[in-house]
């Protein structure tokens, strides 16, 4: 008998897999300027503009559980986790359409909490619903959203651009969703053996809310355009900014050197961090799903940077042969570590 072959998943892993199934594709027009690989693909039409289009999904039981998640900023989630891949190439997100899969479970009222937080979110990211699909599933909530946006073709940015000499930036504060899932877990552990027991997340909005409902960083483009600031490389911090920053380094053929003192946490996010015996700094490392921007500068944009709200610049590009290295609070460096999120 004819042996066949099993390879598990797990051996591949995301991007392996990704690429094993893929890799071996061609594209057949001109127009496809960009596929797979980058935060969103890329699509010439003609004109100025580019269009940039990507698409996320959101699986109940992997992504979400609904015994924490409200449905509304569910709903409002899934549009911000997609539109975010959007502003990472430095584009403006435009339409979006929305799947779902529901079982019998679901009440039309409870979709419609669903929609309320997508709306707001089209609101919020300025975008139009134009479409999607409607099905049923076996068991629990799937949805899947795609984004369309557009961009000056001098302003796009690729993950494979940095260079050395850049500046490492990132936006906002890094950990805290991360922080705001363990607390929810925790919470839920807790109810689940004693249903008596009220939730205390009490004073812990912030990291509940950076983990229930974060805010992709539509700002963050606009005061980009405002100071004519092209950053050379971006990439989305979904999987943490060690991921992250090895996506930019391996694609752009650079090393980098990450300084500790300059990963921007937030204090509530430290103060939980010790209170769950974890190490800080590897939560802002290598905690997912903060949806702030990773990116590079030339350095002769540092004092653009330097001057923008909200923007903390946390190390430098350096040669590939250097590695991907993080220099310590304590003057030590060594290799960085990711451990990004794995749903394999
Ligand atoms: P992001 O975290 O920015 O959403 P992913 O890590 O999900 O990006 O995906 C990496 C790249 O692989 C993207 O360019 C994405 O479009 C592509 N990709 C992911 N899954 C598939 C698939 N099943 N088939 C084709 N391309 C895929
Ligand atoms: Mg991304």
């Amino acid at each position: 008998m004819e042996e066949t072959k099993r390879t598990n998943v797990n051996e591949l892993g995301e991007f392996g897999l990704i690429d094993h199934l893929t890799g071996h594709f061609k594209n057949r027009h001109k127009s496809t300027v960009r596929g797979i690989g980058d935060d969103a693909a890329v699509v010439d039409n003609g004109g100025d503009e580019l269009t940039v289009v990507s698409t996320d999904m959101l699986l109940e039981g992997i992504h979400f559980d609904l015994m924490y998640s409200p449905l509304q900023h569910l709903g409002f989630k899934a549009i911000s986790v997609n539109v975010s891949d959007i502003y990472a190439m430095n584009a403006t997100p435009a339409q979006v359409t929305v799947s779902i899969a529901i079982s019998n479970r679901f009440s039309v009222e409870a979709l419609e909490k669903l929609y309320e937080g997508i709306e707001f979110a089209c609101e919020y990211f300025g975008v139009d619903l134009v479409g999607g699909d409607t099905t049923s599933s076996m068991k629990g909530l799937v949805i899947s959203v795609t984004a369309i946006g557009k961009v000056a073709k001098e302003k796009i940015t690729y993950r494979n651009t940095a260079k050395v000499g850049d500046l490492i930036c990132i936006t906002g504060h890094v950990g805290g969703a991360y922080l705001g899932l363990q607390l929810l877990e925790r919470e839920k552990q807790l109810y689940l053996d004693n249903p008596k027991i009220k939730p205390d997340l009490e004073e812990q909005d912030y990291l509940v809310g950076r983990q229930l409902k974060p805010h992709a960083r539509k700002d963050m483009i606009e005061q980009f355009a405002k100071n004519d600031l092209v950053p050379t490389a971006m990439i989305d911090i979904s999987d943490g900014v060690a991921s992250e920053l090895f996506h930019i380094c391996k694609q752009s053929d650079v090393g980098a050197i990450l300084e500790e003192e300059g990963v921007p946490i937030h204090p509530k996010a430290e103060e939980m961090a010790l209170k769950f015996s974890l190490d800080p700094a590897t939560c802002a490392l290598s905690g997912g799903e903060d949806y702030e921007l990773l990116f590079t500068v030339d350095a002769k944009d540092l004092d653009k940077v330097r001057y923008m709200a909200d923007i903390y610049i946390a190390g430098e590009i350096v040669e590939k042969s250097e590695g991907v290295m993080l220099h310590t609070k304590g003057g030590n460096r060594h290799k960085l570590q990711a451990q990004g999120w794995k749903h394999f």
